[in-house]
């Protein structure tokens, strides 16, 4: 049977607590791939501009290059509007029909997605898997999923990878304020970012 990784974001940029927690999931749970999906533009995102979805799916792109499990896809960049991820994972499910789906996120993001209003449907489509990811302890996750859903634990499961407090906001800051982002993304992204002149304001 296949078991497939989806890591949805809006990876602006992506970055090393991406990959690694992606890595991470790949190698604990024999994942056969992971494929990453870039969101789509937003009509109102808040908080900031988002950067062309042309531009972060080139960056995922580059970044995912060296590792032949990994993969990208534009389907939520090709679909107008918003996705919900419940469609993204439909989707996949006929792509690769009978495979086993693990929808991989970060501690912070997986309690966003527990209080979505079709969350009972999306835990019947897929498993989900929280990385660690420093600020959010997964003990904790636990007590706050339970006070949403019932029986969480077969289908959310935890997992510990390297704890790294990498953000995309943090990298955007640092490239607006003129400091290095050297070592928190892959090489080929920095170099994008720097011919592409993203993010500087
Ligand atoms: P932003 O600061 O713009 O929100 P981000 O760094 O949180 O960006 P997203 O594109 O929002 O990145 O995240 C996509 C997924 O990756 C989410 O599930 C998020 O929880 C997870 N993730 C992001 N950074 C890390 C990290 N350092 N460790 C573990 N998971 C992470
Ligand atoms: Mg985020």
């Amino acid at each position: 049977m296949c078991k497939l990784g989806v890591m949805g974001g809006t990876f602006d940029p992506i970055h090393y607590g991406h990959l690694v927690a992606a890595e991470g999931a790949r190698e604990e749970l024999a994942l056969d791939k992971v494929i990453f999906i870039p969101a789509g533009k937003p009509p109102h995102k808040p908080g900031h501009d988002l950067a062309d979805a042309g531009d972060r799916y080139l960056m995922t792109g580059l970044a995912i290059d060296s590792n032949i499990f990994f993969e990208v896809s534009s389907i939520e960049i090709d679909r107008p509007g918003p996705s919900y991820t419940v469609d993204t994972i439909q989707f996949i499910m006929n792509q690769y029909p009978g495979a086993e789906i693990y929808f991989i996120t970060g501690a912070d993001a997986i309690l966003e997605i527990i209080t979505w209003k079709n969350v009972e449907r999306l835990l019947s489509l897929c498993y989900f898997v929280a990385a660690s990811r420093p600020g959010y302890r997964l003990d904790e996750l636990w007590e706050k999923v339970g006070a949403f859903i019932q029986c969480p634990e077969k289908k959310i499961l935890g997992m510990e990878v390297p704890a790294l407090a990498i953000s995309s906001t943090d990298i955007r800051r640092r490239v607006r304020e003129g400091k290095t982002i050297k070592y928190l993304l892959p090489e080929p992204v920095e170099e994008y970012i720097a011919k592409k002149k993203l993010y500087r304001r």
